[in-house]
Formats: structure tokens, C-alpha cells, sequence
């Protein structure tokens, strides 16, 4: 950021909960559907259609809730938001004004800016403060590219999907604060099972409202609210775009105007959309349809009771149990089935630094490269401490188990299984790594000339022969001492 400026930038995110059916209706909530198939009369808007509250709905919105520390209302009341839009039938969307469901909470999470290759510089521990939670209905979907260009279709499978909106204070400075934050988001809706979080599917959505103050200045600068930001690193490219974009306005004097713009992720800027509306636009009242949301404080109690270990807390505790570093912990943290994978195989190998090492390097690798999901993994995760177990105990060498490794990956075989098949055993018994090692002596005469006249290097070249000659099968340390002593004798 330019020197002597600071920015200010306060989140807004919508996370889909994941019900079964909509919020106040009972069509399903199915992603895929053909249009307008997930519709019925209350969805639709028609005429004397009255809601009814999914109690689902609420019990994932106060999971949510708890795992941000946010404080729980007890009463929460559903207002009108109105305005006109095609994809919203009823002219009015049903969300939470001055009531919301939750408010008051706060995050800690570690957040680091970013070197040009977009590695984490120092990971600090920061605070930020969340207004409120509220619940609300998501609109339909305004379809503009099929069939003929001058036609836009209305799709409302997606009218009345139920939304948690997430108000963030304006407790940001930094675009990777804020990614870091949206990140955190993501992680632990996911892990609390509330929200699958894909910013793709448009499953979590996030608004990133920014303004910019001359360093040391108490009064807030004027906002601009930046929509269309579908991944998290098109969130951050948004937000440095846009602090440059007002630091620059201002200083060659202009002025900025409250408004609503659009990321374009191919032109890397940000476009007006609209003048930004105020709440008053919206004249916001209590919806005569639904009555008072209640729960009961024994209901908070019971769900806080049910609460799985939460992502940093876990995060944090595998770096005390398992000596991570940070970047190890942030990666085996990042889905819940991940880091439970983790914890088995720590378990069946009893050896938890090989079995973060094995699934940071090799596994995720394999992953990737194949395209598959943890959850789809072939390897179990007790067969991948199994494996490490033959490793520490001698029963396989490390070269080895990369093979052994690689067909447990294709095949789901158990390693025990595979390596008696093959017939991998490791060879320790050193009277047959000896008669190896005479072998290759005898066939290099002019390797071994070189190293008795000072070539320390060729060492390497026989333990390879060895190596070879074994199938790689020899335990190397062995050989590494066999060959020593027979070649210096
Ligand atoms: P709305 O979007 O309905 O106008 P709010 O006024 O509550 O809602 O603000 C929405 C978000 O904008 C909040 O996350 C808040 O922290 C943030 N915000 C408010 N004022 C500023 C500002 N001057 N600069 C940056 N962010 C701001
Ligand atoms: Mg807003
Ligand atoms: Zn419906």
C-alpha cells in the first residue's frame, strides 16, 4: 500500500446451510435440478402462500454462530427487505434487521501477509470483531446467456435456500487479512458440517466493503462495496485493485461516491454497478408471516455441548502433539477428513512425524495429480501407518516402501499383503548383503582401484550396484558398512 494511507475494509459473507429443504418451505434444496423444478407456492410468491420456519435451519445457523463466538439471541425477529428484482417473486426478501439472530462475536485467527510468490512472510495471531450473524433467504437466479440473446430466464430453485450472513467490523487492513479471515470462514463452517463453502457454486459468497483514510486518521473514509468475487484469491486481487483505485482518485482530487461495484476477474478491475442503497431503501419491517424466532439459553447450552473440536483449536493442538509447523498445520487442518486421516495414521504408525510427512509430500501429491478427494483414497489410513510401522521396524527400507507405497495407491492393497507378494522383504541378514558386495567387487576391478586411490566419491556408485543387484531390497545401512570395511580392508 502507498505510504501514508491505511485501509479499511469490513466483510459481509453469505454461507448456504445446508438443509435438506428450504427455509420456509419444504422443496428440496437439491443443487442440478432442472429450473423452476424445486418450486412451490411459498418460494414462488404467489398470493396467501404463508412461510414456515425449518427448524434445521436454526440449529445449523447457532452451530455457526457458537464456533464464531458470537452471542445467540434468544428472540430474533425476520424483517421485509424490500426491493424489485426479477428472481425475487415476492418483491421482498425475508432476512433479519434490528433483531438478528446472532450478534456481537469475535475471531482469532493467524493471518500473514504474502511475498511475491504468495508465501506467508510471518504468521501473526489477530483479532477481529464480528457484528452479527443473521438468518436469511437467498433470490433466485437471473439466467443471461442461453438460447436467445435478448431474453433473460428467471431460475428460482435457489429462492428461499437458507443464507447465515456474517457481518464482519471494519477491522481490516490488509487484503490477505481478509483472505485469511474469509479462509477461516470457510474452514470452520465446513469442519461444523453447517456449509459445504464452495465460493465457486456460489455456496459461500463474500462482499468485501473497502474505504481508504490518510494513515492516522480516526474517521472512516467513504466505502465502496465490491461484489462478484468468487474465489478467495479474486477477493484479494479485488481489494488491493480497489485500494489503489481510491488512493489514486483521491490524491489527484477527487472524490469518492458510496456505490456497489463488480470485480472483473479478466480485466483485474472493479466497475460501477450502482449507487449503493441505504438501509432506508430498503424500509425494512417485521414480517406479519412469522412470529418471533425463539430459542431457549438451555438450547444454546445443548447445541455449545455438541460442538466438535473446532479447526484452530485442532490446528493448534497438532502442533503441540505432533511438532507441525505452520504451514503443516494449516495444510492437515484444512478438511476435517484430512486431519482425521492424519490422526489415525499418527496412531497406527505410532510415528507422527513420518506420517505428516508421508501425507505432505507423497499422499497429497498423489492426490492431486489423480484428482481424488481424501475421502476417496484408496490407501487407508491404517494401512499407511501399517506401512510406516514395516518401515521403522526394518521389515521394508525406505526406497522400498515408495513402490510398496505406490501400489497401496492403485490398488488399496494392505502393505503387509503387498510386500509378501512381491517378495519386498528387506535384506538385514548380512551374510547375504556380503556375498552382494563380493560380487560387485570382484566385477569392478578399476572402481575399486579408483577408490583405494582416493575416489571417496565411488561409494556411491557401489552402494548403487549393490543396490541394483538387490532388487533394492538391501537395507542400505548395512551396505553402506559392509562396503566400507571391505573396500578399505
Ligand atoms: P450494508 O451493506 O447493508 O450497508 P453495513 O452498513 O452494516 O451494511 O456495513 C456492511 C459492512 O461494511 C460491514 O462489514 C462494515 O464493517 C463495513 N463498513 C462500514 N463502513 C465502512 C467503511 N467506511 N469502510 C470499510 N468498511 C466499512
Ligand atoms: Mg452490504
Ligand atoms: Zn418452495
Amino acid at each position: 500500500m502507498k505510504a501514508g494511507w491505511e485501509a479499511v475494509i469490513g466483510l459481509e459473507v453469505h454461507a448456504q446451510l445446508n438443509t435438506k429443504s428450504k427455509i420456509f418451505c419444504t422443496c428440496s434444496t437439491e443443487f442440478g435440478q432442472e429450473p423452476n423444478d424445486n418450486t412451490c407456492a411459498v418460494c414462488l410468491g404467489l398470493p396467501g402462500a404463508l412461510p414456515v420456519m425449518n427448524r434445521d435451519v436454526v440449529v445449523n445457523a447457532g452451530k455457526a454462530a457458537l464456533a464464531l463466538n458470537l452471542r445467540v439471541n434468544t428472540e430474533s425477529i425476520f424483517a421485509r427487505k424490500n426491493y424489485f428484482y426479477p428472481d425475487l417473486p415476492k418483491g421482498y426478501q425475508i432476512s433479519q434487521y434490528d433483531k438478528p439472530f446472532s450478534e456481537l462475536g469475535k475471531v482469532e485467527i493467524l493471518t500473514s501477509q504474502r511475498d511475491e510468490g504468495g508465501r506467508p512472510i510471518e504468521w501473526q495471531l489477530k483479532s477481529f470483531g464480528l457484528t452479527r450473524a443473521h438468518i436469511e433467504e437467498d433470490a433466485g437466479k437471473s439466467v443471461h446467456d442461453i438460447g436467445d440473446p435478448d431474453k433473460t430466464h428467471v431460475n428460482l430453485n435457489r429462492a428461499g435456500t437458507p443464507l447465515l450472513e456474517i457481518v464482519s467490523e471494519p477491522d481490516f487492513r490488509t487484503s490477505w487479512e481478509a483472505y485469511d479471515y474469509v479462509a477461516f470462514l470457510r474452514r470452520t463452517l465446513q469442519y461444523i458440517g453447517v456449509c459445504n463453502g464452495n465460493m465457486e457454486e456460489g455456496n459461500l459468497r463474500c462482499d468485501a466493503n473497502v474505504s481508504v483514510r490518510p494513515a492516522g486518521q480516526e474517521k472512516l473514509g467513504t466505502r465502496a462495496e465490491i461484489k462478484n468475487v468468487n474465489s478467495l484469491r479474486f477477493l484479494q486481487k479485488a481489494i488491493d485493485y480497489e485500494i489503489d483505485r481510491q488512493i489514486a482518485l483521491i490524491e489527484a482530487g477527487g472524490e469518492m461516491v458510496q456505490e456497489t461495484r463488480l470485480w472483473n476477474e479478466k480485466e483485474g478491475k472493479t466497475y460501477t454497478m450502482r449507487s449503493k442503497e441505504d438501509a432506508h431503501d430498503y424500509r425494512y419491517f417485521p414480517d406479519p408471516d412469522l412470529p418471533a424466532l425463539e430459542v431457549s439459553a438451555e438450547w444454546i447450552e445443548a447445541l455449545k455441548a455438541e460442538m466438535p473440536e473446532l479447526p484452530e483449536a485442532r490446528r493448534q493442538r497438532f502442533i503441540r502433539d505432533y511438532e507441525l509447523n505452520t504451514d503443516e498445520s494449516f495444510t492437515l487442518t484444512g478438511e476435517r477428513a484430512l486431519a482425521d486421516y492424519f490422526e489415525t495414521a499418527v496412531k497406527a504408525s505410532g510415528n507422527h512425524r513420518a506420517a505428516a510427512n508421508w501425507i505432505l509430500s507423497e499422499l497429497l501429491r498423489e492426490l492431486r495429480n489423480a484428482e481424488i478427494e481424501i475421502g476417496g483414497c484408496k490407501i487407508k489410513a491404517q494401512d499407511l501407518g501399517a506401512m510406516i510401522r514395516l518401515i521403522d521396524d526394518k521389515t521394508i527400507s525406505g526406497k522400498i516402501a515408495k513402490d510398496v507405497f505406490a501400489e497401496m495407491f492403485a490398488s488399496g492393497k494392505a502393505p503387509a499383503e503387498i510386500v509378501k507378494e512381491k517378495g519386498l522383504v528387506q535384506i538385514t541378514d548380512t551374510s547375504a548383503i556380503e556375498k552382494i558386495v563380493d560380487d560387485v567387487i570382484a566385477a569392478n576391478p578399476k572402481e575399486v582401484e579408483g577408490y583405494r586411490s582416493g575416489k571417496a566419491a565411488l561409494i556411491g556408485f557401489f552402494v548403487g550396484q549393490v543396490m541394483k543387484a538387490s532388487g533394492g531390497k538391501a537395507n542400505p545401512k548395512a551396505v553402506n558398512e559392509i562396503l566400507k570395511a571391505k573396500l578399505e580392508a
